[in-house]
Protein backbone atom coordinates (compact mmCIF):
# COMPACT_ATOMS: atom_id res chain seq x y z
CA UNK A 1 0.00 0.00 0.00
CA UNK A 2 2.69 2.75 0.85
CA UNK A 3 4.56 2.06 -1.85
CA UNK A 4 2.03 1.67 -4.68
CA UNK A 5 0.44 4.95 -3.22
CA UNK A 6 3.65 7.58 -2.11
CA UNK A 7 6.61 6.11 -4.12
CA UNK A 8 4.71 5.36 -8.01
CA UNK A 9 2.71 8.37 -9.86
CA UNK A 10 -0.48 8.99 -9.87
CA UNK A 11 -2.77 5.29 -10.99
CA UNK A 12 -5.25 6.92 -13.52
CA UNK A 13 -6.65 4.34 -15.58
CA UNK A 14 -5.03 4.01 -19.33
CA UNK A 15 -1.88 6.30 -18.74
CA UNK A 16 1.58 5.49 -17.73
CA UNK A 17 1.19 5.88 -14.12
CA UNK A 18 -1.21 2.89 -14.14
CA UNK A 19 1.18 0.59 -15.88
CA UNK A 20 3.73 1.94 -13.64
CA UNK A 21 1.74 0.60 -10.78
CA UNK A 22 0.88 -2.95 -12.64
CA UNK A 23 4.43 -3.50 -13.38
CA UNK A 24 5.01 -3.23 -9.88
CA UNK A 25 2.47 -5.67 -8.73
CA UNK A 26 3.86 -8.16 -11.39
CA UNK A 27 7.12 -8.16 -9.65
CA UNK A 28 5.64 -8.21 -6.48
CA UNK A 29 3.91 -11.49 -7.17
CA UNK A 30 7.20 -12.77 -8.77
CA UNK A 31 9.30 -11.74 -5.54
CA UNK A 32 6.93 -14.28 -3.71
CA UNK A 33 7.24 -17.12 -6.17
CA UNK A 34 3.75 -16.54 -8.00
CA UNK A 35 3.59 -16.48 -12.25
CA UNK A 36 1.92 -13.55 -12.54
CA UNK A 37 -0.32 -13.25 -16.03
CA UNK A 38 -0.73 -9.77 -17.53
CA UNK A 39 -3.69 -9.93 -19.38
CA UNK A 40 -4.21 -6.69 -21.56
CA UNK A 41 -7.74 -5.20 -22.35
CA UNK A 42 -9.09 -2.18 -24.06
CA UNK A 43 -11.95 -0.06 -23.30
CA UNK A 44 -13.33 3.38 -25.34
CA UNK A 45 -14.28 6.32 -24.17
CA UNK A 46 -15.82 8.71 -26.37
CA UNK A 47 -13.71 8.29 -29.36
CA UNK A 48 -10.61 6.93 -27.61
CA UNK A 49 -9.20 3.45 -27.14
CA UNK A 50 -7.34 3.24 -24.12
CA UNK A 51 -5.37 0.18 -23.05
CA UNK A 52 -5.20 -1.54 -19.71
CA UNK A 53 -4.74 -4.92 -18.13
CA UNK A 54 -5.65 -7.09 -15.23
CA UNK A 55 -3.04 -9.20 -13.56
CA UNK A 56 -4.12 -12.96 -12.20
CA UNK A 57 -2.16 -15.00 -9.78
CA UNK A 58 -3.12 -18.84 -9.31
CA UNK A 59 -2.52 -20.42 -6.19
CA UNK A 60 -3.52 -24.23 -6.69
CA UNK A 61 -5.36 -25.90 -3.84
CA UNK A 62 -6.58 -28.96 -3.41
CA UNK A 63 -9.59 -28.94 -5.86
CA UNK A 64 -9.77 -27.11 -9.14
CA UNK A 65 -12.30 -25.27 -8.05
CA UNK A 66 -11.84 -21.52 -8.13
CA UNK A 67 -12.18 -18.54 -5.54
CA UNK A 68 -11.28 -15.68 -7.18
CA UNK A 69 -9.85 -12.60 -4.84
CA UNK A 70 -9.81 -9.20 -6.80
CA UNK A 71 -9.14 -5.79 -6.46
CA UNK A 72 -8.61 -2.38 -8.22
CA UNK A 73 -5.42 -0.80 -8.47
CA UNK A 74 -6.23 1.87 -10.44
CA UNK A 75 -7.38 5.57 -8.77
CA UNK A 76 -8.86 8.51 -9.86
CA UNK A 77 -6.74 11.61 -11.15
CA UNK A 78 -5.19 13.86 -8.48
CA UNK A 79 -5.40 11.41 -5.70
CA UNK A 80 -3.14 9.50 -3.76
CA UNK A 81 -5.01 6.56 -3.72
CA UNK A 82 -4.15 5.06 -0.72
CA UNK A 83 -7.66 4.27 0.59
CA UNK A 84 -8.85 3.99 -2.65
CA UNK A 85 -7.61 0.98 -3.67
CA UNK A 86 -3.85 0.73 -2.57
CA UNK A 87 -5.28 -0.79 0.80
CA UNK A 88 -6.78 -3.57 -2.03
CA UNK A 89 -3.96 -4.49 -3.43
CA UNK A 90 -1.91 -4.08 0.05
CA UNK A 91 -4.23 -7.02 1.19
CA UNK A 92 -3.88 -9.17 -1.50
CA UNK A 93 -0.51 -9.12 -1.59
CA UNK A 94 -0.15 -10.02 1.90
CA UNK A 95 -2.68 -12.94 1.39
CA UNK A 96 -1.00 -13.90 -1.46
CA UNK A 97 2.32 -14.48 0.61
CA UNK A 98 0.88 -15.99 3.54
CA UNK A 99 -0.95 -18.36 1.57
CA UNK A 100 2.06 -19.60 -0.61
CA UNK A 101 3.00 -22.58 0.77
CA UNK A 102 0.08 -23.44 2.79
CA UNK A 103 -2.79 -26.04 1.52
CA UNK A 104 -5.74 -24.61 0.67
CA UNK A 105 -8.98 -26.60 -0.32
CA UNK A 106 -10.04 -24.62 -3.09
CA UNK A 107 -7.77 -22.97 -5.97
CA UNK A 108 -7.30 -19.34 -5.44
CA UNK A 109 -7.00 -16.83 -8.08
CA UNK A 110 -5.38 -13.55 -6.84
CA UNK A 111 -6.24 -10.62 -9.56
CA UNK A 112 -5.43 -6.92 -9.56
CA UNK A 113 -7.65 -5.27 -11.97
CA UNK A 114 -7.20 -1.68 -14.12
CA UNK A 115 -9.44 0.50 -15.32
CA UNK A 116 -12.18 0.51 -12.60
CA UNK A 117 -12.75 4.25 -11.87
CA UNK A 118 -13.68 4.87 -15.40
CA UNK A 119 -16.29 2.10 -15.17
CA UNK A 120 -14.99 -1.28 -13.37
CA UNK A 121 -12.98 -1.78 -17.05
CA UNK A 122 -11.10 -4.74 -15.73
CA UNK A 123 -13.25 -6.88 -14.12
CA UNK A 124 -15.61 -6.58 -16.90
CA UNK A 125 -12.97 -7.72 -19.29
CA UNK A 126 -12.31 -10.59 -17.12
CA UNK A 127 -15.99 -11.47 -16.60
CA UNK A 128 -16.78 -11.24 -20.25
CA UNK A 129 -14.10 -13.69 -21.26
CA UNK A 130 -15.01 -16.35 -18.77
CA UNK A 131 -16.97 -19.22 -20.66
CA UNK A 132 -20.00 -21.25 -18.82
CA UNK A 133 -17.16 -23.88 -17.79
CA UNK A 134 -15.16 -21.04 -15.57
CA UNK A 135 -18.20 -19.79 -14.36
CA UNK A 136 -19.32 -23.16 -13.52
CA UNK A 137 -15.88 -23.74 -12.31
CA UNK A 138 -15.93 -20.90 -9.61
CA UNK A 139 -16.88 -20.71 -5.99
CA UNK A 140 -16.99 -17.40 -5.49
CA UNK A 141 -15.47 -13.95 -5.91
CA UNK A 142 -14.40 -11.50 -3.01
CA UNK A 143 -13.94 -7.72 -3.83
CA UNK A 144 -11.42 -5.51 -2.05
CA UNK A 145 -12.09 -2.14 -1.93
CA UNK A 146 -11.38 0.96 0.08
CA UNK A 147 -10.32 -1.17 3.20
CA UNK A 148 -8.36 1.68 5.66
CA UNK A 149 -9.99 4.71 6.20
CA UNK A 150 -13.89 4.14 6.45
CA UNK A 151 -15.36 4.54 10.34
CA UNK A 152 -16.65 0.03 10.28
CA UNK A 153 -15.03 -2.68 8.63
CA UNK A 154 -17.32 -4.28 6.56
CA UNK A 155 -18.31 -7.57 4.33
CA UNK A 156 -20.98 -7.54 1.88
CA UNK A 157 -22.60 -10.18 -0.32
CA UNK A 158 -25.10 -11.43 -2.99
CA UNK A 159 -28.93 -11.31 -1.90
CA UNK A 160 -30.36 -14.16 -1.27
CA UNK A 161 -28.57 -17.42 -0.52
CA UNK A 162 -25.87 -16.63 -2.70
CA UNK A 163 -24.72 -13.97 0.38
CA UNK A 164 -23.49 -17.39 2.28
CA UNK A 165 -19.66 -16.05 1.43
CA UNK A 166 -20.45 -12.90 3.68
CA UNK A 167 -22.45 -15.21 6.60
CA UNK A 168 -19.35 -17.39 6.50
CA UNK A 169 -16.94 -14.40 6.66
CA UNK A 170 -18.80 -12.61 9.55
CA UNK A 171 -18.36 -15.85 11.51
CA UNK A 172 -15.03 -16.09 10.61
CA UNK A 173 -14.26 -12.47 11.76
CA UNK A 174 -16.18 -13.58 14.94
CA UNK A 175 -14.13 -16.43 16.02
CA UNK A 176 -10.93 -13.98 15.54
CA UNK A 177 -12.93 -11.34 17.65
CA UNK A 178 -12.22 -9.15 14.90
CA UNK A 179 -15.22 -6.20 14.35
CA UNK A 180 -16.66 -7.02 11.20
CA UNK A 181 -20.58 -6.18 10.05
CA UNK A 182 -22.38 -6.04 7.11
CA UNK A 183 -24.95 -3.46 5.98
CA UNK A 184 -27.56 -2.55 8.33
CA UNK A 185 -29.88 -2.37 5.53
CA UNK A 186 -31.09 1.22 6.83
CA UNK A 187 -31.50 2.02 3.29
CA UNK A 188 -34.46 0.29 1.36
CA UNK A 189 -32.47 0.79 -1.96
CA UNK A 190 -29.46 -1.54 -0.64
CA UNK A 191 -30.96 -4.42 1.40
CA UNK A 192 -29.49 -5.52 4.97
CA UNK A 193 -26.16 -7.68 3.92
CA UNK A 194 -25.54 -6.37 0.22
CA UNK A 195 -24.70 -3.54 -1.20
CA UNK A 196 -24.56 -1.57 -4.57
CA UNK A 197 -23.22 -2.30 -7.94
CA UNK A 198 -20.31 0.44 -8.19
CA UNK A 199 -16.96 -1.98 -7.71
CA UNK A 200 -15.79 -5.00 -9.04
CA UNK A 201 -17.69 -7.95 -7.93
CA UNK A 202 -20.60 -6.17 -10.00
CA UNK A 203 -19.74 -7.86 -13.33
CA UNK A 204 -19.25 -11.20 -11.58
CA UNK A 205 -22.23 -10.82 -9.35
CA UNK A 206 -24.06 -9.79 -13.12
CA UNK A 207 -23.14 -13.52 -14.36
CA UNK A 208 -24.05 -15.49 -11.55
CA UNK A 209 -20.95 -15.79 -9.33
CA UNK A 210 -21.41 -15.03 -6.02
CA UNK A 211 -19.84 -12.15 -4.15
CA UNK A 212 -18.38 -11.29 -0.65
CA UNK A 213 -17.29 -7.00 -0.61
CA UNK A 214 -15.12 -6.02 2.07
CA UNK A 215 -14.66 -2.45 2.56
CA UNK A 216 -14.16 0.17 5.44
CA UNK A 217 -17.16 2.62 5.48
CA UNK A 218 -19.93 3.98 7.53
CA UNK A 219 -23.57 2.97 6.34
CA UNK A 220 -25.34 4.86 9.19
CA UNK A 221 -24.38 8.15 8.00
CA UNK A 222 -25.21 10.81 4.78
CA UNK A 223 -27.66 9.01 2.43
CA UNK A 224 -26.82 6.03 4.57
CA UNK A 225 -25.61 4.41 1.08
CA UNK A 226 -22.29 3.47 2.07
CA UNK A 227 -20.38 6.63 0.35
CA UNK A 228 -19.72 8.94 3.19
CA UNK A 229 -17.17 6.66 5.04
CA UNK A 230 -16.53 8.59 8.24
CA UNK A 231 -18.11 11.02 10.93
CA UNK A 232 -14.96 13.22 11.45
CA UNK A 233 -14.06 13.60 8.23
CA UNK A 234 -17.11 12.59 5.49
CA UNK A 235 -15.68 10.32 2.70
CA UNK A 236 -11.96 10.10 1.81
CA UNK A 237 -12.31 8.47 -1.41
CA UNK A 238 -11.66 10.79 -4.48
CA UNK A 239 -10.84 13.46 -2.66
CA UNK A 240 -6.93 14.94 -3.08
CA UNK A 241 -6.91 16.25 0.62
CA UNK A 242 -8.52 13.28 2.24
CA UNK A 243 -6.91 10.11 0.17
CA UNK A 244 -3.68 10.92 1.24
CA UNK A 245 -1.28 9.20 4.15
CA UNK A 246 -0.53 12.52 5.38
CA UNK A 247 -3.82 13.00 6.14
CA UNK A 248 -5.12 9.65 6.94
CA UNK A 249 -2.62 8.98 9.52
CA UNK A 250 -2.67 12.50 11.18
CA UNK A 251 -6.45 12.09 11.74
CA UNK A 252 -7.29 8.74 11.89
CA UNK A 253 -4.12 7.19 13.75
CA UNK A 254 -3.59 3.66 13.32
CA UNK A 255 -6.71 3.05 11.60
CA UNK A 256 -5.07 1.80 8.38
CA UNK A 257 -2.89 -0.83 10.11
CA UNK A 258 -5.06 -2.30 12.36
CA UNK A 259 -8.15 -2.69 9.65
CA UNK A 260 -5.55 -3.87 6.89
CA UNK A 261 -4.08 -6.21 9.49
CA UNK A 262 -7.63 -7.60 10.29
CA UNK A 263 -8.85 -8.36 6.84
CA UNK A 264 -5.76 -9.69 5.83
CA UNK A 265 -6.38 -11.86 9.13
CA UNK A 266 -10.19 -12.74 8.04
CA UNK A 267 -8.84 -13.54 4.79
CA UNK A 268 -5.99 -15.87 5.29
CA UNK A 269 -8.39 -17.42 7.39
CA UNK A 270 -11.52 -17.92 5.01
CA UNK A 271 -9.07 -18.74 2.31
CA UNK A 272 -7.42 -21.88 4.74
CA UNK A 273 -11.00 -23.11 5.36
CA UNK A 274 -13.92 -22.08 2.95
CA UNK A 275 -14.49 -26.46 2.18
CA UNK A 276 -16.77 -27.58 -0.67
CA UNK A 277 -19.60 -28.02 2.12
CA UNK A 278 -19.55 -24.31 3.23
CA UNK A 279 -21.79 -23.20 0.47
CA UNK A 280 -24.40 -25.86 1.44
CA UNK A 281 -23.86 -25.43 5.01
CA UNK A 282 -24.64 -21.27 5.34
CA UNK A 283 -27.13 -21.44 2.34
CA UNK A 284 -29.84 -23.60 4.26
CA UNK A 285 -29.38 -21.19 6.77
CA UNK A 286 -30.72 -18.00 4.20
CA UNK A 287 -34.59 -17.20 2.57
ZN1 LIG B 1 -12.26 1.81 -5.47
Amino acid sequence: MYHLSQNLGQRVAGTTGEIEARNYIVQSFERLGYQPEVQPFTYQRGNVVYDSANVAVVKEGKFKKELIIGAHYDAVRGVQGVDDNATGIGVILEVAERIKDLNTPYTIRFIAFGAEEVGLKGSSAYAKKMKNKDINNTVAMINLDSLAVGDFKYVYGSSGKDGWLREFALDIAEELSIDLQTNPGLNPEYPKGTTGDWSDHAPFNAIGIPYAYFEATNWEIGDLDGYTQTVKHGAIWHNPGKDNLAFIERDFPGRTKEHLRSFSHILTELTLTLKQNTRAQYMSQLK
